[in-house]
């Protein structure tokens, strides 16, 4: 275990499984206190959360559907008064809900966008208001690839992960005075739950596409998101970094 979030407090979206996951044990690697978000995978959620005070560090579950602002405003009330200040914040809570653009129904296009574009407002609303008062704070917001170039049968992830850039960037211009830094993480094809329920065939033409000829591992994406929650990022703010084997270069 490394110090460098010593005194430090993480909240972590969706950090019952995949990328949430190594994420929330990198950052209890790197010392900091971490608390767990998940929605729906309870047992899941304490597995990380006790493989965290394994580690050293304190950590807690906290069960809220990011997409609800009630849900949202509990899991602050009570992560506040357990842990008084949430220093970072990770939005990687996603879900993906695809069919063609002329197929989609309003209510797959209303889940999408509720919980991959409106849950990051909300926790955002609330983490930065500690982040305010002590003049420090960091956010990552986990994006994706189809945020850049769109992708087919997506218009619902995509139009949610384009729209967090915008809330990121507006969010890094009004927090910048107060060293408050907000960027974006955006993986390409990642092995976890999301890509490994695609039909294999799919799976394959996805992988042909990828330069270095295979899936990201969650632990690469948790590497990039220490590193932009760490005092090495200072003066990063508003950027979007694509964690993607090369994908979107389009050779
Ligand atoms: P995953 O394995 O399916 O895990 C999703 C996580 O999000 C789970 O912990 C789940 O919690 C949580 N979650 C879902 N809906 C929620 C809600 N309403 N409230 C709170 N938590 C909720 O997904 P993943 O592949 O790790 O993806 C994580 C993030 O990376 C997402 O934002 C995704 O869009 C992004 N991403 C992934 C890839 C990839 O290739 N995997 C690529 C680009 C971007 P429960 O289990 O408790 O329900």
């Amino acid at each position: 275990m490394s110090n460098e979030l010593n005194g430090k407090t993480a909240l972590v979206t969706g950090a019952s499984r995949g990328i949430g996951k190594a994420i929330a044990i990198e950052l209890a690697n790197m010392g900091a206190d971490v608390l767990i978000n998940y929605n729906s995978s309870e047992s899941l959620a304490k597995e990380v959360m006790e493989e965290c005070q394994k580690i050293g560090v304190r950590s807690q579950i906290y069960q809220a559907d990011t997409s609800v602002s009630g849900d949202v405003d509990k899991m602050f009330e009570k992560a506040e008064s357990d842990f008084e200040n949430i220093d970072i914040l990770v939005n990687n809570a996603g879900v993906v809900n695809d069919r063609l653009l002329l197929r989609m129904t309003e209510e797959q296009w209303d889940q999408v966008i509720n919980v991959d574009l409106k849950g990051p407002f909300l926790c955002t609303k609330r983490a930065v208001k500690t982040m305010l008062k002590k003049r420090w704070g960091r956010i990552i917001n986990i994006s994706s690839v189809v945020a850049l170039g769109g992708n087919a049968g997506q218009s619902n992830y995509a139009a949610a992960k384009a729209g967090l850039s915008g809330l990121t960037k507006t969010a890094a211009q009004e927090f910048a005075s107060r060293d408050i830094t907000v960027n974006i993480v955006a993986p390409g094809f990642i092995n976890t739950d999301i890509t490994n329920s695609l039909p294999e065939k799919f799976r394959e033409t996805m992988l042909d596409r990828v330069p270095m000829r295979r899936a990201g591992e969650p632990e690469e994406v948790a590497n990039l998101v220490g590193f932009l929650c760490s005092e090495n990022s200072s003066y990063i703010t508003g950027q979007l970094f694509c964690i993607d084997g090369g994908l979107t270069l389009g050779g």
